[in-house]
């Protein structure tokens, strides 16, 4: 008999019709002859109506009690889906997130998942019950009994977790659209479903805004293994699988926080190539990498930095072998890049051979601000500059000096205690695998800021400093950029930092920071809210000229200027103003050529 996990959403749970239905689907599975275990979100929208509740009450709630309020929502839907199947004669039995044992950390609205004991869900499902179990919630300890949330959307965490625990055969996510699109159809009508994805991929994406799953619900799929489906509660169509590769063994206890960090990477077969002053205006990067893509150069990071007095840094790296012919495309073009017509100065071209990419991966960094900072701390101490940072959920990438290559690499495998000896990433050594497309999926984040630090010292150990201090208030960071540029403060060598964020999180992290600024010798600090995240995702990008030049041009082709960019192996995300999010990423899934002819229907 098989054992199967599924777990319906709000939308999906909506209405006692839409109970009553779902109470269908699970006796179809049962019928069928598996043993279910369901796990359900509150019905339709009430999650947020609790927020509401809470903020007309108090200005700053405290989290606990937030828990405690949010918490309900769940409970709701498992008596009334437990009492719909017992109406129809299949026994059925409702148990909360502290009744099923799932322990998680003491950390009120973002816990992770610890353990969860399956005795009791095992006893239930012997007796031919089916358990329904409450979604997003959890205790902090069996003696505290303290309620936790794992987070908004975390209900697809829980499943994969209890589907991981309990060694199911399956975990079927039943939500309101046929599966994983192409790109959010509330948005881009005419996205596509795809029929699987990589978790990788789909890491990515969920982490930039696809909200679909819980990025950390895919990061337990990875690693343990789970058969993942992402499928429509109203038809009975196949939905999307998410493709797992071969997990290592590995044991359930710490689930979600057990070995963050599972390689440390290198590759010193990589050099830079930075334009300075460039205009800050739409189409400098669309031209750039445009012709870099028509000579078939291959670019692994690209960082554009926030501007200063209306000119941006461009820097990207390639491999030593085509560093020449990289240079003299920014050549070719800098003497076209003033910041007008009427000016001399035109942008500069900068190039180093000198320099090595080392980075440190794992699915367990998501979310978990610490792994960078602790990075950061360990390169700091090791005397090792960086020179750039690039982060994704999966893998922060730092670029420093060729003669520090070493140093940094032992450092890291010591610190994250990885014994295996690290992975060298030269191109030449493990060839690009070649996936037929190369971009599977767009998101955009509107619930993003960026915070700006000006004038930062440039001396190893900053970034430690100042990551270190967000780390500790648990504020994640991501697209973590610094000016290629030195400026001369009172005859210190300065760069401007700046990082996206969680909305939610920048008015603290700048209270933080601003504390903590005159001692660490920094200047101002801004925040904008009024910024988009458009990214694209695939893994097919890897070897794959041509891709960013793509992107970038068609941003270009609609007047959209670019703020700021990063890149990761399987992604490229752009900031552009708020107000063109949505353009933009309509024009990227375009661009691609992602946009089929059949348009998804989405319940309201
Ligand atoms: P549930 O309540 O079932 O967990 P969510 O609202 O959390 O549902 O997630 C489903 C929603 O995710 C869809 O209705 C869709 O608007 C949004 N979404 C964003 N990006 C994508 C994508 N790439 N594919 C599918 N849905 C997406
Ligand atoms: N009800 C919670 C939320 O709305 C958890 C979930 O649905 O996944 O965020
Ligand atoms: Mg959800």
């Amino acid at each position: 008999m098989a054992l199967v996990v599924q777990k319906y959403g709000g939308t999906s749970v909506g209405s006692v019709e839409r109970i009553q239905a779902v109470a269908q689907r699970v006796m179809k599975t049962v019928k069928a002859g598996n043993s279910v275990v369901v796990v359900v979100s509150a019905m339709g929208k009430t999650t947020d109506g609790l927020v509401k509740l809470a903020n007309a009450i108090a200005t700053r709630p405290s989290r606990r009690e937030m828990d405690m309020l949010l918490s309900t929502g769940e409970q709701v839907t498992i008596a009334l889906l437990s009492m719909a199947l017992q109406e129809h004669g299949q026994p059925a039995i409702s148990l909360t997130g502290a009744q099923v044992g799932i322990v998680t950390e003491a950390e009120h609205s973002r816990a992770r998942i610890l353990e969860i004991k399956t005795e009791r869900i095992e006893r239930h499902l012997n007796n031919g019950e089916v358990v329904v179990v409450a979604g997003f919630q959890g205790i902090s300890s069996p003696t505290d009994l303290e309620i936790t949330t794992l987070g908004r959307g975390g209900s697809d965490t829980s499943a994969v977790a209890l589907a991981a625990s309990l060694r199911a055969n399956r975990c079927e996510i039943y939500t309101d659209v046929p599966g994983i699109l192409t790109a959010d159809p509330r948005l881009v009508p005419d996205a596509q479903l795809m029929d699987e994805i990589t978790c990788d991929e789909m890491l990515e994406l969920a982490s930039l805004g696809a909200k679909v799953l819980h990025p950390r619900a895919v990061e337990i799929a990875r690693n343990y293994g789970v058969l993942l489906v992402v499928l429509s509660s109203w038809t009975d169509d196949p939905g999307t699988k998410v493709v797992s590769p071969m997990p290592q063994p590995r044991s359930l206890e710490g689930l979600e926080i057990a070995h963050a960090v599972d390689a440390v990477e290198f590759d010193s077969d990589q050099a830079k190539v930075a334009l300075l002053r460039v205009p800050d205006r739409p189409g400098v990067a669309a031209r750039l990498f445009g012709e870099i893509a028509r000579q078939s150069l291959d670019i692994d990071l690209i960082i554009q930095s926030i501007h200063e007095t209306n000119t941006n840094d461009i820097a990207f790296t390639v491999t030593k072998d085509v560093l020449n012919r990289a240079e003299a495309v920014a050549s070719a073009i800098a003497p076209a890049l003033r910041t007008s017509p009427s000016s001399l100065e035109e942008a500069e071209v900068m190039v180093d051979r000198q320099i090595a990419k080392v980075s440190v991966a794992g699915a367990g960094m998501i979310g978990r601000p610490g792994i960078a900072a602790q990075m950061f701390t360990t390169l700091a101490e090791a005397g090792v500059n960086i020179q750039m940072i690039s982060t994704s959920e999966v893998k922060v990438s730092c670029v420093v000096d060729l003669d520090d290559c070493d140093r940094a690499i032992s450092a890291l495998c010591q610190v994250f205690q990885i014994d295996s000896s690290p992975v060298s990433r030269e191109v030449s050594s493990s060839p690009a695998p070649t996936p037929q497309v190369p971009v599977r999926g767009v998101a955009l984040d509107l619930n993003q800021a960026r915070l700006a630090i000006r004038h930062v010292p440039d001396r190893p150990g900053l970034s430690a400093k100042l990551f270190g201090l967000l780390a500790k208030h648990n504020i994640s960071v991501d697209m973590i950029i610094q000016s290629q540029r030195c400026r001369i403060i009172n005859g210190i060598p300065t760069r401007d930092i700046a990082f996206t964020l969680a909305q939610a999180d920048a008015e603290e992290a700048k209270m933080v920071l601003q504390e903590a600024a005159p001692n660490l010798e920094c200047g101002e600090i801004l925040v904008d809210s009024e910024i988009a995240k458009v990214s694209i995702v695939g893994a097919g990008m890897i070897g794959h000229p041509g891709v960013a030049a793509q992107m970038f041009e068609a941003l270009a082709k609609h007047q959209i200027n670019i703020q700021m960019i990063t890149t990761s192996e399987i992604k490229i995300s752009c900031v552009v103003a708020k107000e063109h999010g949505v353009t933009a990423l309509k024009v990227i899934h375009e661009a691609f050529g992602l946009a089929g002819s059949q348009k998804v229907q989405v319940p309201a």
